[in-house]
């Protein structure tokens, strides 16, 4: 789909009328009053009293005893991982459907990331899949080492199947909940799940500060690790003394003061995600073949949404009315390309239904950021109902309905509005 470079969404939007992104980030006057504080109080470093006090609030919000404030959410699924004695050789099994962080973490740690396919409906880790992969792995001899459900565009997975199923085997789970600060599951907070849960920070996140991440858990011991590990395994005496390979995965304190900012408005912003779901929820509502990816959750953050788009029924495709936003200055894109169809994880073991491809195939995500005007919502929508009303016409029934329409614009005939 040409709808611009990867960086796309993490540029900024600016004022006036410019490109709707699909998740740009949204700061304003508290992220800078916070952020020259910090600056002024002269702790411009990966330690200081800001980072101190966002993992303690940060660990408020999640209702975790620890947390660990690091460079990126990649860098907290890294260290979980080795922290949780996950070695060369291991299997890790991670949904197909994420985003390449996930397995790229596995990999990190010489392990081999064993891709499982999800539920349909919502997008997230199949718990009876993962019951089998967990049983034919053991019984071809791994040693399955964790066990890495993603909690998809911010809607957790199905905790109370999977839990279970990782606990009589015997298999930690690490909860990547990247995508998922603020979604609760049964109640409590994405991110608590497991052993250890991983939130991002990223420039496209429910919150950011620009860059960054938090390792979330109740385990005391697992906590000192990572932070010790962050810190490029230094021992506690004057003449840096290693015992151990370490990483410089640390946040700085300045970006901790964004994180700050960003976390006290973080009911508001989701607030406003969840009401642009609502929004295109309503507008997809008469449309045949259209559903909401996850749209059964009521506790999702929303992070982004997508739609799903049967061709048959709906008598267009997901990509078309990409090219049709596109052409409004309007980023979309597709759901995540499964793990198990990118070229650098060819080979590597599965267990697939089809559910994650057709999601691929089906999916459209819309712009989703909070920080979308009320304007660009109604022009987002406005170019959304056109779609809609020219497509839904049918008078040859060997073309699309929307090329139609775009074949008798070209022409210069009129096209009908209703
Ligand atoms: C964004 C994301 C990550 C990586 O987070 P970074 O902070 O960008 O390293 C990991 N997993 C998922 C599912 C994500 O969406």
């Amino acid at each position: 789909m040409a709808v611009g470079g990867q960086d796309d969404t993490q540029r900024p939007t600016g004022g006036g009328h410019e490109r709707v992104l699909l998740s740009p980030p949204d700061v304003g006057p508290l992220e800078e009053s916070y952020l020259l504080r910090a600056l002024r109080s002269g702790w411009v470093a990966p330690v200081g009293p800001e980072v101190d006090a966002f993992e303690r609030e940060l660990a408020e919000r999640v209702g975790t005893a620890h947390a660990v404030a690091l460079s990126s959410g990649t860098a907290g699924l890294h260290l979980a991982l080795i922290a949780l004695g996950v070695r060369p050789g291991d299997a890790v099994i991670v949904p197909t459907l994420t985003f390449v962080a996930t397995a790229n973490a596995v990999v990190y740690t010489g392990a081999e990331p064993v891709f499982v396919d999800c539920e349909p409906e919502s997008g997230n880790l199949d718990p009876e899949l993962l019951d089998r992969a967990l049983r034919e792995l053991r019984h071809a001899g791994r040693r399955v080492a964790a066990v890495l459900p993603v909690d998809m565009f911010g809607s957790c997975a199905d905790y109370g199947r999977i839990l279970p199923i990782c606990a009589a085997a015997g298999v930690p789970l690490v909860e990547d909940a990247a995508e998922a600060l603020g979604a609760t599951f049964d109640g409590r907070p994405a991110g608590s799940f497991g052993r250890a849960g991983v939130l991002s920070f990223n420039g496209n996140k429910i919150i950011t500060t620009s860059g960054g991440g938090m390792l979330v858990t109740d385990d005391g011991d697992l906590a000192d690790r990572c932070r010790y590990l962050s810190t490029q395994a230094r021992q506690p005496v004057p003449h840096y003394e290693h015992t151990d390979t370490g990483y410089n995965y640390r946040l700085s304190n300045l970006l901790a003061a964004v994180g700050r900012a960003q976390l006290r408005r973080l009911d508001s912003m989701m607030a406003r995600r969840r009401a642009h779901r609502s929004r295109y929820a309503a507008l997809f509502a008469q449309t045949p073949g259209v559903r909401l990816l996850g749209a059964g959750d009521p506790a999702a953050n929303c992070w982004l949404t997508s739609i799903l788009v049967d061709p048959e029924a709906a008598g267009w495709r997901a990509g078309e009315l990409a090219a049709h936003l596109a052409a409004a200055d309007i980023e979309t894109r597709p759901v995540w390309k499964p793990m198990h169809l990118q070229p650098v994880f060819a080979g590597a073991r599965t267990l697939l239904t089809g559910a994650a491809e057709r999601l691929f195939a089906t999916g459209l995500t819309l712009p989703s950021g909070s920080g979308m005007t009320p304007e660009q919502v109604d022009r987002v929508c406005a170019r959304i109902d056109d779609f809609l009303r020219r497509s839904s016409r049918g008078a040859d029934p060997d073309l699309p309905a929307v090329r139609r329409a775009h074949v008798a614009e070209s022409v210069g005939a009129p096209v009908p509005t209703s």
